[in-house]
């Protein structure tokens, strides 16, 4: 190997570590070197400040489309009619959320992504609050959700209109990633229209991508290719909820990760994962363990520690013994749970 082989060797090693010069996770507080972050896991898409009326609203929309696979597949029973008890709504409540999230850094956490924005009612002065007082990093998401929840004003913007907010938002908040950003069912074209739009904006401020995907997967390959067709490079977007297109032969999360981008199991830590430890399998011997991302997408209060839920960590405390057992490396789980989010959320900005 001539010098200059090892060197371009190292090159691309220290950029598939998130080293690429200059490059930072921009956390809500700071901007962090990814090495910071090497000693636990980062959960790519969780939900830490969604509003009170959220979830009911996601529920009520999810019931209507699809009756059984909807309201199953977030892994939660719908919430209780009376309220678990007087305090406020969880992700309104910062002493519970602060011992929730410590709870979480306990059991190996490093860092927790926040997919929500103002059209989830994401809070930034609270997960400021959240991330001061827990300790723990957190990388808050910005953009727009889906349809159904676009504030109305998207319908009548240019997507260059929907580009130069998407930009203003993340030149002007402390946010890290433009996420989740979704198709509620198969996309339409007013979603279409903000996928460009992220994909212009990520040109412009090279922000990290992840998505949301309606039941099972639907639209995903076109998901890529819109972000693709605006110039994203695959490596920088996660194609998320795949975890939920059921399939032994796991085509379509091949076909997505030949391409470079991650793929989302992020729905993790419950009833849903004796499906998925086989898909996982089937994508690591595939050669995939580097397009890998895995999270539990926390959203009602039902899975909080308080309430008796297995918390926040319930990815690395739940799923990701059943992968071990199951026959996966310390060293591959350490790639997928610690390296794989780093890379994917490592930028440097414009
Ligand atoms: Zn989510």
């Amino acid at each position: 190997m001539t010098r200059r082989e090892a060197l371009a060797v190292l090159g691309a090693s220290a950029i598939s570590q998130g080293k690429a010069a200059g490059s930072i996770i921009r956390t809500i507080l700071k901007d962090l070197p990814p090495e910071a972050l090497a000693g636990g896991a980062t959960l790519f898409h969780e939900h830490l400040s969604l509003a009170p009326d959220f979830m009911p609203k996601w529920i009520s929309l999810a019931r209507a489309q699809n009756p059984q696979a909807q309201s199953q597949a977030k892994a939660a029973p719908p919430p209780p009619q009376a309220p678990l008890s007087d305090r406020p709504y969880f992700m309104r409540d910062l002493d519970l959320m602060v011992e929730e999230i410590r709870a979480a850094g306990k059991e190996g956490v490093a860092c927790i992504v926040d997919g929500g924005h103002p059209d989830m009612g994401s809070d930034l002065d609270f997960l400021k609050q959240l991330s001061m007082q827990s300790g723990m990093p957190i990388v808050a998401g910005c953009g727009y959700y889906s349809q159904p929840f676009y504030p109305p004003e998207i319908g009548t913007m240019s997507e260059e209109q929907i580009t130069r907010e998407l930009v203003r938002q993340a030149r002007t908040q402390p946010v890290g990633a433009f996420g989740e950003i979704g198709s509620w069912d198969e996309i339409t074209d007013l979603e279409r229209k903000v996928f460009r739009a992220v994909g212009k904006a990520h040109l412009e401020t090279n922000l990290p991508i992840f998505t949301h995907t309606g039941i099972p997967g639907k639209s995903a390959v076109e998901q890529l290719d819109i972000l693709e067709g605006a110039g994203v490079k695959p490596q920088r977007v996660v194609i998320g909820h795949l975890g939920n297109l059921v399939d032994p032969k796991v085509e379509v999360h091949k076909a997505i990760c030949k391409r470079g981008a991650f793929i989302g199991f992020d729905r993790q830590g419950g009833p849903g994962d004796a499906r998925q430890v086989p898909m996982v399998l089937a994508l690591i011997d595939a050669g995939y363990a580097s397009n890998l991302l895995f999270s539990s997408d926390l959203s009602t209060a039902n899975q909080i520690k308080r309430n008796g839920g297995t918390g926040y960590a319930k990815t690395v405390t739940v799923f990701v013994p059943k992968l071990r057992e199951a026959g996966v490396s310390e060293e591959t789980l350490h790639g997928i749970l610690v390296d794989n989010p780093r890379r994917f959320l490592a930028f440097v900005p414009r």
